[in-house]
């Protein structure tokens, strides 16, 4: 193929050749990226051997691509240094030890968080660039584990179900960014170690679970800690139940049928009356 330039990479990567094999293709090109020392930053130019890479790259016409790459291993000029050769370096194209380029990496990356494993290792596939389900929950884990984690201002905490009735964990949510931040493997020591590694929390929002009040205060002692809204729904929700189904239970009836039947007789104004009346009349 002449017009080997419209496989190109970028400035890193120079194509040499680009040929269909058994319906796939396999491009060879040599690799010009940085000459620079890993360990040390020292730059070289004498040249030790030649490593190759082969990559797995976007698919033409459906049909796979795989990028085979010369590399230069070059002597490190620094006699104090712990390597004596490395392999050049692709900043933009590939990861260190990569078998595939960033574009494609990105895109199994993008795949697992939309679609999951299993479900993205079939769309890779008809797509021209397989990826094992492991590979795509690999590739999601690595991003994730590669992100620095913002400071958390205000935390909430709930437990969260393992195996329900068997085992629970914690699950933190940042409050202020509406977004998950850690999944612990349980109520109270995970708690309270993690909270002691973040020490920028100012507000921890919890249930009245004791467990999470002594983490807080073990991990966290100059947060303030306040129910949380769900808690305190849920804790008012029941005290109206409770105190309804007493009422309930002292005239002999609900107080819904009670209000339905002051309706019908037209003469009781309000549920507290009718009460009255019902009880004076032995109801
Ligand atoms: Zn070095």
């Amino acid at each position: 193929m002449q017009r080997t330039s419209e496989w190109a990479l970028g400035p890193e990567v120079s194509v040499v050749t680009a040929e269909l094999k058994d319906g796939r293709w396999q491009v060879s090109a040599l690799g010009q990226g940085e000459q620079t020392c890993p360990g040390c930053g020292a730059h070289s130019a004498a040249r030790h051997s030649w490593h190759h890479r082969r990559l797995q790259d976007l698919p033409v016409q459906g049909a796979r691509v795989t990028l085979n790459l010369r590399l230069g291993r070059w002597r490190c000029p620094n006699q104090h240094c712990e390597r004596q050769t490395f392999v050049e370096r692709l900043a933009v194209t590939a990861a260190p030890l990569a078998r595939r380029t960033r574009r494609v990496a990105d895109l199994v990356r993008l795949m697992g968080h939309t679609a999951g494993g299993r479900p993205g290792e079939m769309l890779m596939a008809r797509l021209g660039m397989p990826a094992s389900d492991t590979t795509v929950v690999r590739q999601l884990k690595r991003h994730a584990a590669a992100r620095t984690p913002a400071s958390v201002g205000v935390l909430g905490i709930d437990d969260w179900s393992w195996r329900k009735g068997v085992r629970y964990g914690t699950v933190l949510v940042d409050l202020e960014r509406r977004r998950l931040v850690d999944v612990l493997a349980d109520r109270s020591a995970a708690t309270a170690r993690w909270l002691e590694q973040h020490p920028g929390v100012e507000i921890i929002s919890r249930d009245r679970c004791g467990l999470y009040a002594q983490g807080a205060l073990r991990g966290a002692p100059q947060a303030r800690q306040v129910a949380d809204r769900f808690h305190l729904l849920q804790n008012l929700r029941l005290c109206i139940e409770s105190h309804m189904s007493r009422v309930g239970r002292h005239h002999g009836r609900t107080l819904l049928a009670a209000a339905r039947g002051a309706a019908d007789a037209g003469s009781v104004k309000n549920l507290g009356h009718y009460a009255a009346a019902a009880s004076w009349m032995g109801c």
